[in-house]
């Protein structure tokens, strides 16, 4: 799948995929599961129930990148831009939230 659209709205990432289907995923859940190896390692740290709480500038975006044909970064306001996210990764955290 490929993003047709990604717009932030509410606090929340929407995106538009090329099959119609949306997925709607909070800022601050977007935040916490960053695919990047510093946020991977300080949540291993924690218990899988761990929540971190944010600052309003660590789940504001600045900016949003494409990365090839597979992925998105984001640049949030504190600066952090590391994490890569793939487009399966985004689509799986979407439907988790879902769920819960
Ligand atoms: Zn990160």
């Amino acid at each position: 799948m490929k993003p047709l659209k990604i717009v932030v709205q509410d606090n929340k990432l929407q995106i538009r995929w090329d099959d119609q289907s949306i997925s709607i995923i909070p800022l601050d859940y977007l935040r916490g599961k960053c695919p990047c190896a510093d946020c991977g390692a300080e949540r291993e740290k924690h218990s899988s129930s761990y929540f971190p709480i944010f600052t309003s500038e660590q789940i504001s975006i600045e900016k949003i990148s494409m990365v090839g044909h597979y992925a998105i970064t984001i640049k949030w306001k504190d600066g952090h831009s590391t994490g890569v996210y793939e487009y399966n990764y985004l689509v799986n955290i979407s439907k988790t939230k879902e769920a819960l």
